[in-house]
This record gives C-alpha cells, structure tokens and sequence, in this order.
C-alpha cells in the first residue's frame, strides 16, 4: 500500500520523492521545485496525495506528476510543442513548459470551465509571463479529440483515464513523439500506457503503473458524480 507522505515545502517534497525514486533527473528536480504547490492545491500543498479541487475531481498526487515528468522528459525540449489533456489546476501544465524552459509551447485542454478560469488564477500567481507570452495556451473542450490546431506534438500528457486506445491523440502525435495516458474502465483496472510514434510513424505501446485516476469523460457525467 502506498503510504502518504507530508512535507513542510516544495524542497522538502521534491527531495522525499527524489529519495523514493520517483524524481530520477536533474531537470525533473528543477522544473518541479519552480512550480510552488502551494499556488495549486489548496490544501495540504506538499502532501504527496491527490487534493480535491471541486468539480469531482482531484489535483493528481506529487509523485504522480515527477513519474509522468520523467517518462516525457527527452520529449520535453525547448522550442517544442506538447498538449496537457485535462490540465485541471494547471499544476503539470506549468511544469511542462518549465521542462521546456519556458522556451517550448504547451497546450492545454480542460472541459470544465470553472477549471479554466482556476488554472488561470493559479498559473498567473508566479508565471503570468507563461501565459502572456502564449507559451501555455489554455483551452475548453473535449480533450478526447486532443487539440487539431495546434498538431503536432512532441507529447501529450493526458491526466485522466481513456476507457479505450486513445487513437485520436496518437494521431496527433509527431513522428518521435509520446504519449503518456492512463488507460481503463472505472472499475477495471487502470494502467499508465506509453504510445511512441516513431520515425516513419509506427506506434508502439507499453504498459506500466498501476493508477487509479478519474475517468476521461463528459462534463454532465462528471458533475453528476456517477463514474
Ligand atoms: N493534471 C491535472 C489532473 C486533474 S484531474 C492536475 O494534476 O491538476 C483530471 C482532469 O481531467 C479534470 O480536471 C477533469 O475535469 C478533466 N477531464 C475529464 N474528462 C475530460 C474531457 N473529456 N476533456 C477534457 N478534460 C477532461
């Protein structure tokens, strides 16, 4: 069982999960220790679980964003282009770009409307210049359709669960380019799933952790609650 642990900062938080195996990479440590929590999660910031942020859903768990950090990281390069599918409160968003130095584009995609407006206010707390800049481009809509305009990406990011292969997304993938999506019904099983495109456009898959993240679905069912 996986045991939750409490941090008094984001140094100490990104260090514990440095000491767990969860941060691997310089470049994780750094973009994650310049996205304050705090800004994001309002409770309990640098506790490493998920934190409701209203709407039925939640701000995924700190080691959650330094596992998905580190799958996407030789994707996450300046002056390239990744798409963020149900940004939420903005947190991975921002880290994203800080991965690409601020010198790449990320765009965002978030259903709920409410949410939008949320992430806004916390990204612009400490990296309004992100988004004045449009190196985070914030998006409301149907993240299952990914983001057409702005193809194709380096790497998406998906941070709630497809219940089938998501092939729209991978199709909007660049040659070179990964996905990192969790797949699986509600209460089946879910897992992290990798869908590497290579250069001549052959995809190939790979399935790792074991999650447990709120469906990929529509606006109605998730205000409903009934997953
Ligand atoms: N990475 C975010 C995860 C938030 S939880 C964070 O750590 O803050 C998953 C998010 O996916 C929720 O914000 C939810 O509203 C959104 N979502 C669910 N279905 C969606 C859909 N069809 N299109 C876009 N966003 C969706």
């Amino acid at each position: 069982m996986f045991f939750h642990s409490s941090y008094n900062s984001m140094r100490d938080l990104c260090n514990g999960l440095k000491d767990k195996g969860y941060i691997q990479s310089d470049r994780v440590y750094k973009a994650l220790i310049n996205v304050d929590r705090v800004d994001f999660a309002p409770m309990g910031p640098y506790e490493d679980r998920p934190q409701p942020i209203n709407y039925n859903v939640t701000i995924s768990a700190p080691h959650m964003h330094a596992y998905c950090l580190e799958l996407l990281k030789d994707h996450l390069k300046p002056n390239g282009k990744a798409l963020d599918v149900g940004f939420g409160s903005g947190y991975l968003t921002v880290a994203m770009s800080k991965m690409m130095e601020d010198k790449g584009t990320v765009v965002g995609i978030e259903h709920i409307e409410q949410l939008n407006n949320f992430a806004k206010e916390n990204i612009s707390k400490h990296h309004k210049n992100l988004l004045d800049e449009n190196k985070i481009i914030l998006q409301c809509g149907d993240g299952r359709k990914g983001y057409e305009k702005f193809k194709p990406y380096n790497c998406i990011h998906v941070g709630a669960a497809s219940e089938e292969r998501p092939q729209t997304l991978i199709d909007q993938l660049d040659l070179g380019g990964r996905l990192v999506v969790p797949v699986g019904k509600p209460n089946e099983g879910q897992y992290i799933y990798i869908f590497d495109k290579d250069q001549n456009g052959k995809v190939t898959e790979r399935k790792e952790l074991s999650v447990r993240y709120v469906p990929l679905t529509d606006v109605d069912i998730q205000l409903s609650g009934n997953y």
